[in-house]
């Protein structure tokens, strides 16, 4: 099937689930080639996401004008490479990253939107923080790190087979989510909630996402 048919029926899972409401669908283009990049851009796909700073650059350099976001473990010593290239950085796991994101934006002047990544379901295998360190964390980022615009929320949720299975894990996002807002109501840009990817999307939706992150499901398996 055809790129824009896959987008066009997602949309339309999107509108029975949530009707009228923004979902934002970024599409994850890791090994997916420019080519198929841009015909994505041209069937409607507004935003796309990479995982490695060195993919991504070598993407950007040929698309610069597409709106990427970066939503891969980032090493603190590639920051400067995606800063004023990646619209916002889906993966804030730790302080100082944090802080050596917030060094670098302040000497370009520029503010760096910014997601705190969830471990919601404390996989081993995954980054992020844990769930009952986020609150002290965000206002940690809040107060000392004023060229970060925090954002929202990430997470990537468990692989399972039956996506029922994580919507626990997405329900708690959603209240984790709510809680920061309600207190911290003057921070306006927070404001998104990026989880739900090809397998999950959908009971991600019905729990509140706001932005969707999907690969296989728009490209096809990916070929490493
Ligand atoms: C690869 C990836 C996705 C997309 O995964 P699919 O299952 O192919 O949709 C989403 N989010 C992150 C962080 C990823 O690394």
């Amino acid at each position: 099937m055809e790129i824009s048919q896959k987008l066009q029926e997602v949309k339309r899972e999107i509108a029975k689930i949530r009707p009228g409401s923004k979902v934002k669908i970024l599409g994850v283009t890791k090994t997916v080639d420019v080519e198929r990049i841009k015909e994505a851009s041209k069937a409607g796909v507004e935003a796309f996401g990479e995982n490695k700073v060195q993919e991504f650059l070598e993407k950007y350099e040929k698309l610069p004008n597409l709106e990427w976001h970066f939503i891969g473990h980032l090493q603190t010593n590639k920051i400067n490479k995606i800063l004023g290239k990646v619209v916002l950085i889906h993966s804030l796991d730790r302080y100082n990253l944090a802080e050596e994101i917030n060094k670098r934006a302040y000497r370009l002047g520029i503010n760096v939107p910014v997601l705190l990544e969830v471990n919601m379901a404390k996989e081993e295998t995954k980054f992020g923080l844990m769930p009952e360190e986020v609150e002290d964390f965000y206002f940690e980022v809040r107060e000392n790190f004023k060229n970060l615009e925090v954002s929202g929320l990430m997470t990537v949720a468990p692989y399972v087979e039956n996506p029922e299975e994580v919507r626990p894990v997405f329900r708690a996002m959603r209240e984790l989510f709510l809680k920061l807002k309600a207190k911290d109501p003057e921070n306006d840009k927070f404001q998104y909630l990026s989880m739900g990817m090809s397998n999950d999307y959908k009971v991600a939706v019905e729990e509140g996402a706001n932005i969707i992150r999907l690969g296989t499901l728009l490209f096809g398996e990916r070929k490493y």
